[in-house]
């Protein structure tokens, strides 16, 4: 099999860099319903051109390039152990070349392999089929999706929905349930696969076999079915759109299936994607391991362009900011204000939060910008470059964000999916903004940055990790949370809840 370990390198450069046909359409057909000027809009427009610049550039479409999980499926006779060689060698070979992020991580020591391998990395099925040919079919699937994963054992009360019993009205309630809970934090639109039943860990499994149906197909199940139309009607009826900014697409898929469950036990497993739904598969010859023929594409038509035209169009509106802030001017932005920040820039996630919980800064954070942000970085001779770098999952820094803020004079907090309460009063007590960026869109904002003036901690922390400094021009964000106490978030959570309310009775 001398081809197999490029055919899946080629794989996984593919699902990494181009989005499946059916999840590019379904993403067309949602882009027109949002009104044009809104931020639902405006984040739409970043996400097309980001897609279509992944596409042209072959980097990824997202630097979050998730836990690598195959489905594979092979005759007998062909060996596995070959087969999951090869594939390691492809995901090792995939990282260095920018196309994965590193993000394997001894959960022990919190110490990154460096090369998407490891104890459980990446995540292999194994199938014995009758055909003779070797299927692989790949989904890679970031953390900020990852961990808006909800599971119900039923009966249960949920919130704003009210008991949800055994049956499938009660499988209704948890599913919305799930799509109201995750608000903007897995980069909604999302696109959820579903397990009825089964034992939890099994359960989960099959929610996430879900996600390799096309979005376009039609459950076999007629019950199903209709239960997979209803979700996505009633869920685009709750208001969360796109980056939970509000607008009428939450959701782009919803697949169901059922498997049979305990007496005692009665579960439902959402896996909850992103829009950057990145799922592709192929067919191998078994003697030689060359790709014979792409899964999910059609070879008749040509990937089309996602994005109307080229970059964000600007309005003139925005406010132009040059780091580091002033307390007057971050004081003077309100929710909805579209920030193009000049200057330098810090990267700074859960390690880095960490570390400032008890340690000075290694620099001077005063007025200074914070992105939350695990880049895709590559070195060339002596300087790196930025291969990908979209916001991560901020609420994961909620327990330690104020207190940075005080402590170091930080002025302006950039990330995805909005902070809690502590956060917010941190910011109005020193002076501080939360500055949405779009989630998922690496490409858009690694082109805004024009420059990586350094790195803090890399080898302690790891590239994700590590505190990147960073020169940026334009970067555009979205206040969502100002220091005025006011928040996009919370009134949009207060709002989707009571729609979400009168959608109980069914
Ligand atoms: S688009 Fe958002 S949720 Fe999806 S992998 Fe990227 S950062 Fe994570």
């Amino acid at each position: 099999m001398q081809f197999l370990a490029n055919s899946l390198l080629e794989l996984i450069t593919q699902t990494s860099a181009n989005l499946p046909p059916d999840v590019r359409a379904a993403m067309a057909a949602a882009m027109p319903m949002e009104t044009p000027g809104t931020q639902a809009a405006q984040a739409f427009q970043i996400i097309a051109d980001n897609v279509d610049s992944a596409y042209r550039d072959e980097a990824p479409i997202c630097q979050d390039t998730g836990m690598p999980t195959f489905l594979i499926r092979a005759p007998a006779g062909v060996s596995q152990v070959q087969i999951r060689q090869a594939a390691c060698q492809a995901v090792a070979e995939a990282t260095r070349l920018g196309k994965l992020r590193p993000n394997s991580v001894d959960s022990l020591t919190g110490k990154n392999t460096g090369n998407n391998l490891g104890v459980g990395t990446p995540i292999f099925h194994f199938e014995q089929w009758e055909e003779d040919a070797i299927e692989v079919k790949l989904i890679l699937k970031g953390g900020g999706c990852e961990n808006m994963n909800a599971q119900y054992s039923l009966p249960c009360e949920l919130a704003h929905l009210g008991r949800a019993d055994r049956n499938l009205e009660g499988v209704r309630k948890c599913i919305l349930h799930a799509v109201w809970q995750a608000q903007g934090q897995g980069c909604a639109p999302g696109a959820l696969g579903v397990c009825i039943g089964s034992d939890r860990p099994h359960s989960y499994e099959l929610a996430k076999e879900q996600l390799f149906r096309t979005l376009d197909d039609v459950n076999p199940n007629p019950e199903l079915a209709r239960l997979e139309a209803r979700i996505m009607e009633e869920a685009n009826r709750l208001g969360v759109g796109p980056m939970g900014f509000g607008g009428r697409v939450s959701l782009i898929g919803c697949k169901i299936t059922a498997a049979n469950r305990l007496p005692a036990s009665f579960f439902v497993s959402v896996a909850y994607d992103c829009w950057a739904f990145r799922r592709l598969g192929v067919r191998l010859d078994p003697s030689s391991g060359a790709i014979t023929r792409w899964l999910y594409r059609d070879p008749e038509r040509p990937v089309a362009r996602l994005a109307g035209e080229e970059g964000f169009t600007l309005t003139g509106r925005e406010v132009v900011l040059a780091t580091p802030l002033t307390e007057e001017a971050v004081r003077a932005l309100k929710v909805g204000d579209v920030v193009l920040i000049n200057g330098e820039m810090y990267t700074g996630r859960d390690m880095v939060h960490a570390y400032l919980m008890k340690n000075p800064p290694p620099v001077d954070l005063r007025g200074a910008v914070i992105y939350h942000c695990g880049p895709v970085m590559l070195k060339q001779g002596d300087e790196w470059f930025t291969k990908a770098a979209g916001p991560t999952t901020s609420s994961r820094e909620e327990p330690y964000q104020g207190e940075v803020i005080g402590r170091y004079g930080l002025r302006g907090v950039v990330g995805k999916g909005g902070m809690g309460a502590k956060t917010s009063a941190a910011m109005k007590e020193y002076g501080a903004v939360y500055l949405h960026a779009i989630g998922g869109a690496a490409q858009f904002y690694a082109q805004a940055t024009q420059k990586v003036l350094g790195v803090h901690f890399l080898a302690e922390f790891g590239v994700p990790e590590a505190m990147w400094h960073l020169r940026v021009k334009n970067f555009l964000t979205i206040v969502t949370m100002d220091a005025h106490g006011n928040s996009l978030h919370a009134d949009l959570e207060r709002a989707t809840g009571e729609t979400l309310a009168t959608l109980a009775g069914g």
